[in-house]
């Protein structure tokens, strides 16, 4: 990072070029309104490097590395390792301390890979701009920006570089994060004077500020560090840090287990004690207990699964960008979606036409050579001239540029024969007022054969308080408003999204504006209805949602009737599903709408603030809302909402840098593909719990017990490592991996509180505990009388662990479904694990070192058979569990208790 004073110094930065002209600038650039060649920017990139701020420094090794031993289960191996060495057990001291190492490397390297994964798909959602290069636009990635290149902005852009604007419309631009100014900056291209500071620089826009509303085109002057902000503010930057709610619950839970063992610890020192047992023996007893109940391998296994569900997601084009939005998906009670190019293709087609009084279908008929007499004429006109986006028609069809709203105007005139490149050349363009989402309507000022006229189109309702009259049957009349609502109704109930067109002459010696800002006294000449196709899969997606327990609700700018119409179609509404406009939203007490959300569907004519209204009110009624957004003013929703989701293609930069999650192909049903697999990310780190957990209460036990019975102690402290580590280490990773239930979707959204243990598992860690315990003092007690040889039934003992946990492995792949129903190659990870952890335990039978430091010996054919029928148990032991489960599931008892004492429509959206 360069010094800030730096970065005001003349020299480095404050180059004047705000006080040249724009022929100027780009002549001291070497660039034109063609834009660079590609050679060129090849050259530039090569001299003065990719247009981006240096990254962040990461985590230090060093503090990364002691992160790994700020945990109380280090702790308690810690003072293991301490007794251990007061009791001059020096193998044990080796393999604890060890382990320690070991744990620290492993954890270390997890966590780094995961933010690196992490990282590079963040770098996915990486801000993109349109520059025009060797005369044509194109959209590449911001960093690949060099100086000269010709570079177009638009309401929501995040500016690339620093920008010597060369035309402007309506452009304002917010440099708060900049200047502090909260109002946005009106900017135009007109040189100004050499010594107006940063601020009054209007002909300039800056990197990192964002545009607010318009359109502007201007040079790139500098990149990178160079830029203004590149030396004094910090970027918007995507969080990276791996602590998410989830890791923090796995903290606390952690730290109770740690508690837990020390009790454990006490309790069985104290039983020895009593009994008359000695004091070093009792310790070793103890140190023994504590390394056999700490599972080990907690922390880095659910940063494992973390990080797999996040690829997961991206594999289905869910990129997220905020970590603990990975677990709150899985949490979601109501999506909030937007209807165009969400829901629908944002593939449009005109398909009526009315103008005045007459509906003209426009697929049946074509006609060449459309003429200035025909009553479609000025409809067809004015939905040119109001129009940013560009088509050409080429051997596949039609290849657009812009909003396909627009595009479908284009081409509408086009197939009635218009030409609209020459109507555009003929109509020069006096000024314009782009679209925005929030202002419903885009107009153009023209002149044409020293006339002047303003076109404008947009939102029926909103072109009608903007009209004084209309064309009937070629004839100019009083606005009858009722008859415009009625024909835009009668399309929109359609499914189709409605345009109103309407234009008016504007005598010479008028101001062009009037002193206003928005057109007024309007001719409406007609409207334009266009069809949308809903996308594919979305039907299925809504219902697999209803399934899910997750509502979706339609939130749109566009008419109540389109709205309602396709929400038809893809299954958000039924008759009895109600409808609110922006109209009615403004017009409601935060009260009101908080007891009306609960059987809303739709959400029509709706203004970016309206939705952050929505989203608050939903959420003050128990929803986690996830909420989707693409214009600029959507980004506070975005923000409010418990997952903002932003698109990836049509979506605009500051709503991108607003979501949790970007969408790359911008489908609805990517949000519900995320949802799953943040259903299932959860359910993996609780399996990979549950078997760690398992293990860990399973020895537990068994220590104890031995204890209580006056038997040796079946494990050495070493041993309890090999388990928890190596055998078990391979297996619980290799859950991080699971598929996911097939029913997934078929649940309750899970509580956002609720704990990663469930009662549920809680229960099977119990039944857990009580099998393997007696099993493994079964075999221990039987080896030790039949060999008399301590060391052999520890073996035993050790080894039906190591066979048990081969079962558990697979039990713990559902809480709820048999083992049976579940395709064993679904998980070959999980395969490929248990037969490695089973081949590397007999190995280390046979292995003299291991031999040494395990204190283990071979065990014989007989063993072996006995061992492995034992631990067959618990396959058996589970499925009837599961089998129970599912016949009483605990959810009923629960539900009931919740019902009666519960808000109302918590349990809904
Ligand atoms: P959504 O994306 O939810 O369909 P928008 O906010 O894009 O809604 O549009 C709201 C309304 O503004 C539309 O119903 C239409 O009447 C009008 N509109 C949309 N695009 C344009 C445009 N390019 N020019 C003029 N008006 C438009
Ligand atoms: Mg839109």
């Amino acid at each position: 990072m360069t010094d800030p004073k730096d970065a005001a110094s003349p020299r480095s930065r404050d180059s004047s070029w705000h006080s040249m002209a724009v022929d100027e600038a780009a002549a001291s650039l070497k660039t034109s309104r063609q834009g660079l060649s590609r050679n060129e920017v090849a050259r530039r990139l090569d001299e003065y490097g990719p247009n981006q701020l240096e990254e962040e420094p990461q985590q230090t090794v060093a503090a990364l590395i002691l992160h790994q031993f700020r945990s109380p289960l280090i702790y308690i191996l810690v003072i293991a390792a301490i007794v251990t060495l007061a009791l001059e057990e020096y193998i044990d001291v080796a393999v604890i301390t060890a382990v320690l190492v070991l744990n620290a490397v492993i954890g270390f390297t997890q966590e780094r890979k995961a933010e690196t994964s992490v990282r590079s798909l963040i770098r996915m959602s990486a801000p993109h701009a349109r520059v025009i290069r060797d005369g044509s636009e194109h959209d590449i990635e911001s960093r690949e920006l060099v100086p000269g290149d010709l570079v177009l902005i638009e309401s929501g852009s995040r500016v690339p570089a620093d920008l010597r604007l060369t035309s402007t419309t309506a452009l304002q631009i917010d440099e708060s994060a900049f200047t502090g100014e909260s109002d946005a900056v009106q900017k135009q291209a007109d040189p100004i004077g050499d010594s107006a500071v940063l601020a009054d620089r209007t002909n300039m826009a800056f990197a990192g500020t964002a545009v607010a509303s318009g359109r502007g085109r201007g040079y790139v002057v500098s990149t990178g560090e160079r830029t203004q902000i590149g030396g004094i503010a910090s970027q918007v930057r995507s969080e990276v840090r791996l602590s998410t709610p989830l890791q923090q619950k796995m903290a606390r839970f952690a730290s109770a287990i740690g508690v837990a063992v020390g009790a454990s610890a006490l309790l069985a020192f104290a039983i020895g004690i009593v009994r008359g047992e000695s004091g070093s023996d009792m310790f070793m007893v103890a140190v023994t207990l504590a390394v056999a109940a700490i599972p080990e391998g907690l922390p880095v296994v659910s940063t494992i699964t973390l990080a797999v569900g996040v690829r997961r997601m991206a594999n289905r084009n869910a990129i997220i960008r905020r970590l603990p939005a990975v677990e709150t998906l899985g949490s979601t009670t109501c999506i909030g979606s937007d209807k165009t190019g969400t829901l629908t293709e944002n593939r449009m087609t005109v398909t009526s036409i009315w103008s005045g009084g007459q509906v003209f279908d426009v697929s049946s008929e074509s006609k060449d050579g459309i003429t200035p007499e025909d009553p479609n004429y000025l409809t067809l006109l004015a939905g040119v001239l109001s129009n940013e986006a560009a088509v050409a028609q080429t051997d596949h069809g039609w290849e657009t540029q812009g909003d396909p709203t627009e595009a479908a105007l284009l081409i509408a005139a086009t197939h009635l024969g218009m030409e609209p490149e020459e109507i555009r050349d003929a109509y020069h363009i006096v000024a314009e007022i782009p679209f925005e989402p929030d202002r419903q309507f885009a107009a153009s000022y023209r002149e044409n054969e020293g006339k002047r006229q303003v076109y404008v189109k947009g939102a029926p309702e909103r072109l009608v308080q903007m009209s004084s009259s209309m064309l009937q049957n070629g004839r100019e009349v009083p606005l009858d408003e009722n008859s415009v609502h009625t024909a835009a109704d009668d399309l929109a109930s359609q499914g189709l999204r409605v345009l109103a067109m309407a234009y008016r002459e504007i005598p010479a010696d008028h101001d062009l504006f009037e002193g206003t800002d928005e057109p007024h006294g309007l001719v409406l000449v007609g409207m334009q209805g266009m069809m949308d196709p809903p996308r594919e899969g979305v039907r299925d997606a809504i219902t697999a949602c209803n399934d899910a327990g997750i509502r979706v609700v339609m939130v749109t700018g566009d008419h109540a009737a389109t709205a309602r119409s396709i929400g038809h179609d893809l299954g958000i509404s039924d008759s009895s599903s109600k409808v609110l406009t922006g109209a009615d939203l403004a017009n409601m007490e935060e009260a009101d709408l908080r007891s009306a959300v609960h059987d809303v569907a739709i959400y029509a004519r709706v203004a970016p603030d309206q939705k952050l209204r929505v989203v608050r009110a939903l959420q003050s009624e128990g929803d986690v809302v996830a909420v989707t957004g693409d214009g600029v003013n959507d980004a506070p929703a975005l923000k409010a909402a418990d997952i903002g989701v932003a698109m990836g293609r049509s979506g605009t930069d500051v709503a991108r840098e607003a979501a949790d999650m970007v969408l790359s192909d911008d489908n609805f049903v990517s949000i519900v593909a995320a949802v799953e697999e943040g259903r299932i990310t959860f359910d993996n780190v609780r399996k990979a719990s549950f078997f760690l957990i398992g293990t860990g209460a399973a020895t537990v036990l068994t220590i104890i017990a031995a204890l209580v019975a006056g038997w040796p102690i079946p494990f050495l402290p070493a041993q309890m490592l090999w388990l928890n580590l190596v055998t078990n280490g391979l297996q619980d990773v290799a859950l991080a991996f699971e598929p996911g239930d097939e029913g997934i979707l078929q649940r309750r959204p899970r509580p956002r509180r609720e704990g990663v243990i469930s009662r549920l598992l809680w229960e099977r860690t119990v039944i857990v505990a009580l099998v393997l315990a007696a099993g493994t003092l079964a075999l221990f007690k039987w080896e030790l009388d039949r060999s008399g040889s301590l060391a052999l039934a520890q073996t035993v003992a050790l080894t039906t662990m190591v066979v048990f946990q081969a079962f558990q492995a697979g039990n713990a792949r559902s809480e709820t479904r048999s083992l049976f129903r579940m395709s064993p190659f679904s998980n070959r990870l999980l395969i490929g694990s248990t037969v490695v952890a089973l081949a590397v335990h007999v190995g280390a039978l046979y292995w003299g070192p291991t031999q040494t430091i395990l204190r283990v010996e071979p065990i014989d054919a007989g063993s072996w058979v006995r061992i492995v029928l034992v631990a067959s148990t618990i396959l058996a032991a589970s499925e009837l569990h599961k089998f129970l489960r599912r016949r009483y599931p605990i959810e009923s008892l629960e539900l009931k208790t919740t019902a009666t004492e519960s808000a109302p429509g918590t349990g809904w959206c």
